[in-house]
């Protein structure tokens, strides 16, 4: 059968990269595709539809509410438009523009990074703090608590912090300033799933809002994520994403989402009206999350090392070495390391190769400039992985 790709003329390619966007994320299950089918021949009313996300999530992470957004980014728009504006309808009205209130984040230097476009898109301005003198090569320290709190002044309305293996200082370290001062902090969590621990740890570290993509290892649609935190921002957030379009009259949101009775009108689509989530993507986002906290994959990263030593077994060069990492949790990851005395071949040519031929192979990013090729398993099965190691030998 030719690929639904094919026929719009695009090459199917095998994603050895694991979920990242650029190559379409993680596949999904059969049973989110299968409830994302279902989802799109019923209609239902996207304000009742949220309202049972929320209850959801809620349950999940342990948050006073949730949101499905249309991918952590989105979630960090939202959180940012949410702690800007609450549920001022003026302010509301107002982002991106936020003359006349407070508007500044403190985040650390070293947790800058590309994806926090989506707090200044939402009208937010990023007050930077802390240095990394190890990766300067001029010191022994990073970014401590105390700079933050040093930096908050009469226009700061939040802390904004990406958390990762390595982050610092820690969010507990950092929760407690941002607690002193009864300031919001934004968590981007987005790639910090499995273990599902963290579903709720950062919640349980105090954080206010709380963003993951849900078209990483969730497994669920590309275009999702979770938003989860305290109620009143979660309602901002509702208010400012879901179509507003409705008489005072008669609308009637759940009241556990949005208590209408707290506000005086209905905003005019808010600044979240472009980052929709559809119903299909909602039931696909929570059937996905569904199967994570029931450990539905773990049996997979088990199957996922067994391909992995297919690989590895097949590949008998001696200009490489190869090896397979086994995390505590999650995916295992196969690396290729080049010997370029041995190897005319950097890693990057042979990305290029792969990446270039039929089917096309496209391996991690990270590593190559290191000459290391990594093979993340997530989309492999056992037909893509019998393809992707005559395409390796090949190109070796
Ligand atoms: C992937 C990622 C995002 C964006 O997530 P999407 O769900 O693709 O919008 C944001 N922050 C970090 C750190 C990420 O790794």
């Amino acid at each position: 059968m030719k690929s639904i790709y094919e026929r719009f003329g695009v090459r199917p390619i095998i994603n050895v990269a694991g979920a990242s966007t650029r190559v379409g994320g993680a596949l999904m299950p059969e049973e989110v595709i299968e409830s994302m089918r279902n989802a799109a021949s019923e209609s239902v009313s996207m304000s009742e539809l949220q309202g049972a996300a929320s209850r959801y999530i809620s349950e999940v992470t342990g948050a006073e509410a949730g949101y499905v957004t249309s991918g952590a980014s989105a979630g960090l728009t939202l959180a940012t438009a949410a702690i800007l504006a609450g549920c001022d309808l003026g302010k509301i009205e107002n982002l991106p523009r936020t003359d006349g209130f407070k508007n500044q984040l403190i985040i650390s230097r070293e947790h800058r990074n590309g994806y926090d476009h989506a707090a200044r898109l939402a009208g937010a301005i990023l007050v930077e703090v802390g240095m990394n003198e190890i990766t300067a090569n001029a010191g022994v320290r990073r970014t401590e608590a105390w700079e933050y709190e040093a930096a908050i002044t009469e226009s700061t309305v939040g802390i904004y912090y990406s958390q990762g293996p390595d982050s610092h200082p820690a969010l507990s370290d950092v929760v407690k300033v941002a607690k002193a001062y009864d300031l919001p902090i934004i968590v981007d969590a987005a790639g910090e799933l499995p273990p599902k621990e963290n579903l709720r740890k950062f919640i349980e570290m105090g954080a206010d809002l709380v963003a993951f993509s849900g078209g990483k290892a969730l497994r669920g649609p590309q275009s999702t994520g979770i938003l989860c935190g305290k109620k009143h921002l979660i309602t901002s957030v509702a208010l400012q994403n879901l179509d507003m379009d409705e008489f005072f009259e008669i609308w009637n949101p759940p009241s556990d989402l949005i208590p209408k009775d707290t506000l005086a009108g209905i905003p005019r689509h808010g600044i979240g009206r472009g980052f929709k989530v559809s119903k299909e993507n909602v039931i696909g986002l929570l059937t996905a999350l569904k199967l994570f906290t029931e450990d539905a994959y773990a049996s997979s990263y088990i199957e996922q090392r067994a391909l992995l030593e297919f690989v590895e077994s097949a590949i008998t060069d001696e200009t490489v070495k190869v090896e397979i990492h086994d995390p505590i949790e999650g995916s295992p990851v196969l690396t290729i390391t080049i010997d370029l005395g041995l190897q005319r071949k950097s890693a990057f040519d042979i990305s290029n190769e792969l990446k270039n031929g039929n089917p096309g192979i496209f391996v991690q990013e990270v590593g190559l400039e290191k000459g290391v090729i990594t093979i993340h398993p997530l989309n492999l099965n056992k037909e893509r992985t019998e393809l992707l190691t005559n395409r390796i030998l090949k190109v070796l």
